[in-house]
Parts: C-alpha cells; sequence; structure tokens
C-alpha cells in the first residue's frame, strides 16, 4: 500500500491536505513561516510531504488529542498540544485501534503495514493558550480555546483570510458524548464565545464530512445546546458502538444530515446533561 499526500487550496494562505482515512488537515502558509494543523491517523511520511510541498520553517499544532489528528505528531520532535489533551492522546495511539476507527473508509486497511504506521510522540509537548499569536509573516493565526468536543480542543482564527478552523469543536454532527466530551453547559459557553468574535470571520472550516458549513452552523449548534438542556429537542436514541446516545435533530439516516435541511447537530449522552464545567 502506497500512502499518498493530497492538498487542495482553500484561501490566500490555506491548504487543505488529505492522507490515508477521512480526516483532513490544514497548512497556513505565510511568507516567512508554516503553521501545520493536525496530523490524521499518522500513517505514511507526512513529513517529508509537507517539507517538500512547503520549502520553509513550520509549526505543528494538534487541535485535539484525538486519534484522528494527533496520531501524526510522533514525526516531530515539537509538537503543540493542549495540556487538557495530552492523556487522551496517550490513551488512542494504539495500531490495532488505528486499524479498526479506520476500517469504514478504508476497505484495505490490513494490508497497510504496520512500519507505515507513526511511533508515540516522543518529545515535549508545547503549550497551548487563549490568545496565543502563530505570526507566519503576511498571516496570523491565533488560537481560541473551545472546549466542549473535547477539553483541550483549540480553534484557529486566521486573521487576514478572515476564516476560523473549527477542527472538531462544531460540526454537523458534533460528539458530545464520550468520556472526554464537556458538559453541554460548558460547550453553550464556548459557542457563545465564538458566536461573540463573529465580526473577525466570513468562513468556516471544518475536518471530517462536507469540510466547510455555513457560518449559521455555530448559531444552530447553540440553540441545541439550550434545547437539550430544556429538553425540547428531537431527542433521538441512537447507538454508537454500544454506547447508548441521543442526537438532538432529526436526521437522514444515510447522510447523517439533519432532516430539516439545517447544518448544526450535535450527539450527547444524558451525563452531559448535568451542570458541572470540568
Ligand atoms: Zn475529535
Amino acid at each position: 500500500m502506497k500512502i499518498v499526500f493530497t492538498r487542495e487550496k482553500i484561501t490566500e494562505h490555506i491548504w487543505r491536505i488529505f492522507g490515508l482515512g477521512d480526516t483532513c488537515m490544514y497548512y497556513v502558509e505565510g511568507k516567512q513561516r508554516g503553521l501545520l494543523i493536525d496530523t490524521a491517523y499518522g500513517i505514511g511520511d507526512l513529513r517529508t510531504y509537507i517539507e517538500k510541498t512547503f520549502l520553509q520553517p513550520y509549526e505543528v499544532l494538534l487541535t485535539h488529542g484525538h486519534w484522528d489528528h494527533a496520531n501524526g505528531a510522533g514525526q516531530w520532535d515539537r509538537v503543540y498540544l493542549h495540556r487538557k489533551d495530552r492523556e487522551l492522546y496517550r490513551s488512542f495511539t494504539d495500531i490495532s485501534f488505528r486499524r479498526d476507527r479506520l476500517r469504514k473508509t478504508v476497505k484495505d486497511i490490513d494490508t497497510c503495514p504496520e512500519e507505515l504506521f507513526v511511533k508515540d510522540f516522543e518529545g515535549d509537548f508545547s503549550d497551548l493558550e487563549e490568545g496565543m499569536r502563530f505570526r507566519l509573516g503576511d498571516v496570523t493565526a491565533e488560537v481560541i480555546e473551545t472546549p466542549g468536543h473535547t477539553q483541550g480542543i483549540v480553534s484557529l482564527l486566521v486573521e487576514e483570510d478572515r476564516t476560523l478552523l473549527l477542527g472538531d469543536a462544531c460540526g454537523e454532527f458534533t460528539f458530545m458524548f464520550r468520556e472526554e466530551a464537556s458538559a453541554i453547559a460548558t460547550y453553550q459557553r464556548t459557542l457563545k464565545k465564538i458566536l461573540d468574535q463573529k465580526d473577525r470571520y466570513d468562513r468556516i472550516l471544518r475536518q471530517h464530512g462536507s469540510y466547510g458549513s455555513p457560518l449559521s452552523l455555530i448559531k444552530e449548534n447553540m440553540e441545541l445546546c439550550h434545547e437539550i438542556l430544556e429538553k425540547r429537542d428531537d431527542h433521538i436514541p441512537w447507538n454508537y458502538m454500544g454506547q447508548p446516545v441521543y442526537v438532538a435533530k432529526k436526521i437522514d439516516p444515510d447522510t447523517h444530515r439533519r432532516a430539516d435541511g439545517k447544518s448544526g447537530n450535535i450527539v450527547y449522552s444524558m451525563n452531559k446533561l448535568h451542570k458541572e464545567t470540568i
């Protein structure tokens, strides 16, 4: 099996990068430096691809610790990851687990030899904090802490391109039921914080599915948080690998998109309705 990386230009400075599997990565290319955002499942030589393609110094940042975003980190010595997600990253590096998660989108994943899987990260993670700015020359990426999907997840505002890279922080089928997810009330505050900055972006990008959404996505997810907390949502039972969870709004079963044509949706477990902020 040969692992091929491809890219497509999205804005003046932002490239979307694909490797094996469904989760994309982004690269912000400044005049002086670059910023690689996420490393996907960690299969194949992403580092060589980035260095041969962009020919400039760059930093590596992980939006959060999930297996499909963080497992390529082991190719570098210095990687930015919020301290609240480091343990999470360590829990999901196992190769058989990664194979299993890829099986849905990569049918022949079992033919992929073990040596193509990037090993665990052995360097020191660097901290990510609210308001940190990566100055790349003619473009700047600012860190916004967006807890919800995980405790340490961050989004990046690429200022000059007026683009918000949300990672998995807000989606069309936002997973809010795993142990590492925050309470819905915490997530609601995150979405309000992002909405309060709406004058700074015209475009939002994500890393799954259609990879982009209308700006209304954020407000729709915030409204759903209200509905879930007040038990006014559609509350559709759904089974995620044996875990009983609920989908906030009715979906088309084939596409997993909202039946009413809107974009935002949240999949949650009942224990996330507790008020605590983790
Ligand atoms: Zn995730």
